[in-house]
């Protein structure tokens, strides 16, 4: 979240100043302090992060919900994950499916990674995005 890119901006002693944005749903601006480096599209994001409106407020919760996905399969999968690696490529693949279940794009979709590794990632009833990683123990050997 933008909220976020703020406070470690300013906790960093990033450059401040008075910035005016407006909601990308209402049009409704805001004027707050915000990092000189922002470009204007950055500030648009924040005062729609912050925005009361229902349209911002849907916006949020959803963006909320692909980052904390998108979190999980860093964390499940990402360099220095103690799972096992994964290719870097099919990692962004995974990243990418959870901008589509997240927009609502697709219901969900299933990767086998490979080695018995599947992750699928949907959406659930309380309208969350799932990340669910199996591993199938192989029970058949090739000769
Ligand atoms: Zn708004």
């Amino acid at each position: 979240m933008q909220e976020d890119k703020l406070i470690k901006c300013r906790d960093a002693g990033g450059m401040m100043e008075t910035r005016t944005g407006a909601c990308k749903f209402c049009g409704q601006a805001a004027v707050e302090e915000m990092p000189m480096e922002w470009t204007q599209e950055d500030v648009n994001e924040y005062v729609t992060e912050i925005c009361n409106c229902d349209s911002a407020a849907y916006y949020q919760k959803k963006k909320k919900q692909k980052e904390r996905a998108h979190e999980r399969i860093t964390f499940l999968f990402g360099e220095g994950n103690q799972l096992e690696v994964t290719p870097e490529r099919a990692e962004n693949l995974l990243h990418e499916v959870v901008e589509l279940v997240g927009d609502e794009e697709i219901q969900s979709a299933t990767v086998e990674i490979g080695n018995g590794v599947k992750v699928k990632i949907g959406y659930t009833i309380k309208e969350n995005i799932k990340i669910t990683r199996t591993k199938a123990e192989k029970s058949t050997y090739e000769e």
